[in-house]
Formats: structure tokens, C-alpha cells, sequence
């Protein structure tokens, strides 16, 4: 705990933690280690992580990256947090990111951007791009992140870690400060996957207050093997072939593949027909979740509200609104909120609706014939702050290939794939079955 909390104090210029709990960090130590000393500690002792700051851990601030909720405490902790806890893991603080976990660069952050520890002048993904820094750089020994549409595999693979978005239900979700309800995924961001396995096992499984959550049995993930045969790998044909993606990150794939094939796996080419429509079937579907889960924050309940030129209830909810959340948020309230108005539901909404169903099937076709989908996990490595900031649509870009996974609710996992001639790390995403974490985690382990 001393080690990271100098290193903390060290990188601070990275703008990794917006609150580091010190003295709970050091006494939390004190009794793990005399747990220890009797023989009875939990899985996790000794594992210092920080968590990305849209968990709810009880008595500790809680702001999504944002104004709007200035001044709030949570009220309870996060079931995947209590479990850690329960098995005598240490929280060492809470991590940057951009606000409501809108964004591919975490500048959308009311805390300001946080720096990529490979480059200060580089973005480090987004949006839990505090929590892959914070693993990159040694602040802590693993994260826990988010995911709606890549925000954990995307800045893990900025910052050359790991990162495991499990499937969607089988993280409880009670106590995550919800962005889209039908895609949010809570996962570990590590340097191995063997640690994302085991902190998976932990987090995962029932849990009376997520009705979301799958009750199947948890595997032993961090032990799981890969079948004694040779693997079938589809891999996105774009990943390797498409101008718009990074020749660094292409030469990078391919060379994977090549020895994918040398070690004797059938690995071939796929093209997904819907790959067009996956970032606008994304971001109509998790703009209109948003809008009506961000209407909870409308300055009376929690955090920020405004007091001046507030006349009667309606402007105190505006102008708390206008002036607690940041442009990117607002802007997705809006797109939401037109999503879901009553003359543009059917052609917007709806019509979204029954693409990620074409999209789900297209994705099961693929996965009755081969056990692994494997593509780069961004297009480009990590870009300058303030490059993409003014261009949203560019933004959007970033999460080309990591959206799936979340519009069809597989798991998939990045893991470093070496780095760019600039010494910027590459990731390479592995996407797997519903509930084949075990074989996702067990294949990542022989990439890695
Ligand atoms: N970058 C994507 C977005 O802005 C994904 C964010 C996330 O996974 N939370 O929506």
C-alpha cells in the first residue's frame, strides 16, 4: 500500500484518481495482514485496486466525472465492490473518467483529461481510461472499469493491459451508476488475464438486487483450460484489410493470425455484413437508455443545484441540469430524447431495435461455426489529447470494433499485442459465446 500511494503521489500529473483513500488503504493493510497472520484471509488479500468512480462504495464520494453530482456520498456499495471487500481486497481510491461513461479519451471528464502513461500527450482511451492507467503506470494491481461499448477493453488497449468485459448479466450491476441498461458491463482492467479470471470468479454470480443478472453456476475461471483440439478463429476480415484501421495495428493482427495458423488453429476470414450499422444501432440504443436514466439527475435528488435565477421547479431542473452536466452528456440526452420522441420512436428507436436483433443473429452465425472472434481492439492506437475533442462523430469511431460485444451481450477480452514504431501499446480483442469466459480467459492466457 506505501508503494502505490508514492507511486500515486509520483504520477500525479497523470491525473489517474480523483480520491485516493490513504489512511483506509493502510488500516485495511493492518488487518489483512493479521488475517494473515492467523491463516483466514480471503482470496484477495494483498490486492490493491482502485475503482473507477461510477461504483458505489458506501461513505465514499461518488461523481461519475461530473459536477452534477458535487457534494454526494453513496448510500451503499456496489455488490461487485463488497465482494472484493468480502474477500479482503484493498481500495486504494477512485479513478477518473469521463463523465457517465460517455466517451473513447476521457476528456469528457469534469476533472479534467487523464494522460496515457506511455505517452502524457496521448489520450489513454476512454471511459474508464483513469482505471487503465492507474494498472499501467503502478498505481494499483488491477482496476475495475466499465463497459457499455469498449470503455474497459478500449483504454486497456491505449495503455497495453488487459481488459475483460464479461457477459452481459453476469456482473450484478447494483451500485453502478447505470448509462445504458441493456449494454453496461462491469470488468476488471488487470496486467494478466489469469488476474482478470480470478476477479471475474469474484465479481460474478447472483444477486438479489440486479434483476439483470444471470443465476448460473461461476466457473473457476482463473483455472479453465481450452479443448485438446485445434481452435476454429473467425477473424474480421476489416481488421486486417480495412484503410481506416492503423497499418501498425493491421501488421500487428495478421501476425497474430500467422501464428494462430503455424500452431496448427483453423483461422479464417469473416465478413459481418451489419459492420456499418453497429456504432448507429450503439449509439441510438444507449442514447435513449441514457436519456431516461439521466433523468434522475435533475438537481433535487443528488449532488449539484442551481440556486441563482431559479424562479419555479421546472427552471430549478433546468438550469441544475444545463450547468451540472458537460457537452458530450448533454449532447446525448438530447440525441436520446429525439430517439425516443413520440413522432421519431418507430424510424429511430424501433428501427435500432431490430437491427441489433439482425446484428444478434448475424453475431450467433458467425459463433455456430467458429469458437473465437479475434480483431484489432480499436482501429488506431492511442491518439493526441484534443486531437478527435471537437469531432464527435470521429469520437465515435474509436469504437468500431468493440461495440458488438456489447449490442449482442458476448463477452470479449483486449489484450496487448506488442506496440506501434512509436512504442504505443496495440490490443487485440478475442470475442467468445455467451458465458464462455472460462475458454475466453484460457485462450487470452496463451496470446498473452
Ligand atoms: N466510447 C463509448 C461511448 O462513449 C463506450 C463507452 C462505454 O463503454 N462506457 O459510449
Amino acid at each position: 500500500v506505501e508503494q502505490y500511494l508514492s507511486r500515486i503521489d509520483e504520477y500525479r500529473h497523470l491525473n489517474v484518481f480523483t480520491e485516493v483513500y490513504a489512511d483506509e488503504a493502510r488500516h485495511r493493510a493492518d488487518a489483512v495482514d493479521q488475517k494473515l497472520a492467523t491463516g483466514v484471509a480471503g482470496k484477495l488479500a494483498g490486492m490493491v485496486i482502485g475503482i473507477k468512480d461510477v461504483l458505489s462504495y458506501a461513505g465514499h464520494g461518488l461523481r461519475a466525472g461530473s459536477h452534477i453530482l458535487d457534494g454526494f456520498t453513496a448510500q451503499f456499495t456496489a455488490t461487485a465492490v463488497q465482494r472484493l471487500l468480502d474477500e479482503d481486497a484493498i481500495i486504494i481510491g477512485r479513478q477518473n473518467c469521463d463523465e457517465f461513461a460517455m466517451g473513447s479519451s476521457n476528456e469528457n471528464s469534469a476533472f479534467g483529461p487523464v494522460r496515457n502513461a506511455a505517452d502524457p500527450d496521448r489520450v489513454p482511451g476512454g471511459s474508464s481510461g483513469g482505471s487503465a492507467v492507474a494498472v499501467q503506470a503502478g498505481l494499483c494491481l488491477a482496476s475495475i472499469g466499465s463497459d457499455t461499448g469498449g470503455s474497459v477493453r478500449q483504454p486497456a488497449a491505449f495503455c497495453g493491459v488487459v481488459g475483460l468485459k464479461p457477459t452481459y448479466g453476469r456482473i450484478s450491476r447494483w451500485g453502478l451508476i447505470a448509462y445504458a441498461s441493456s449494454f453496461d458491463c462491469i470488468g476488471p482492467i488487470t496486467n494478466t488475464p489469469d488476474d482478470a479470471a480470478l476477479l471475474l470468479e469474484i465479481m460474478a454470480g447472483a444477486d438479489e438486487f440486479d434483476s439483470t443478472v444471470s443465476s448460473r453456476p461461476v466457473d473457476t475461471y482463473s483455472q479453465t483450460q481450452l479443448p485438446d483440439r485445434p481452435l476454429r478463429i473467425a477473424y474480421l476480415r476489416e481488421g486486417v484489410e480495412s484503410d481506416g484501421v492503423d497499418k501498425s495495428i493491421r501488421t500487428a493482427t495478421q501476425r497474430t493470425i500467422d501464428q494462430l495458423r503455424a500452431d496448427g488453429h483453423e483461422v479464417e476470414p469473416v465478413d459481418f455484413s451489419l459492420l456499418n450499422y453497429l456504432l448507429p444501432t450503439y449509439y441510438i440504443l444507449t442514447t435513449a437508455e441514457a436519456s431516461s436514466n439521466l433523468s434522475r439527475f435533475d438537481g433535487v435528488r443528488y449532488g449539484y443545484r442551481a440556486v441563482t435565477s431559479v424562479s419555479d421547479l421546472v427552471s430549478l431542473y433546468k438550469k441544475s441540469r444545463t450547468e451540472g452536466f458537460g457537452p458530450e452528456v448533454r449532447r446525448r440526452i438530447l440525441l436520446g430524447t429525439f430517439a425516443l420522441s413520440a413522432s421519431y420512436y418507430d424510424a429511430y428507436y424501433t428501427k435500432a431495435q431490430q437491427v441489433r436483433r439482425l446484428i444478434r443473429q448475424e453475431t450467433e452465425r458467425v459463433f455456430s461455426e467458429y469458437d473465437f472472434l479475434i480483431s484489432p481492439t480499436t482501429p488506431t492506437p492511442a491518439f493526441r489529447l484534443g486531437e478527435k475533442a471537437d469531432d464527435p462523430l470521429q469520437m465515435y469511431l474509436a469504437d468500431i470494433f468493440t461495440v458488438q460485444a456489447n449490442v449482442v451481450g458476448y463477452p470479449a477480452i483486449s489484450v496487448p499485442n506488442g506496440t506501434d514504431a512509436a512504442g504505443l501499446p496495440i490490443g487485440l480483442q478475442i470475442m467468445a459465446p455467451p458465458f464462455a469466459e472460462g475458454a475466453l480467459v484460457a485462450f487470452a492466457r496463451r496470446l498473452a
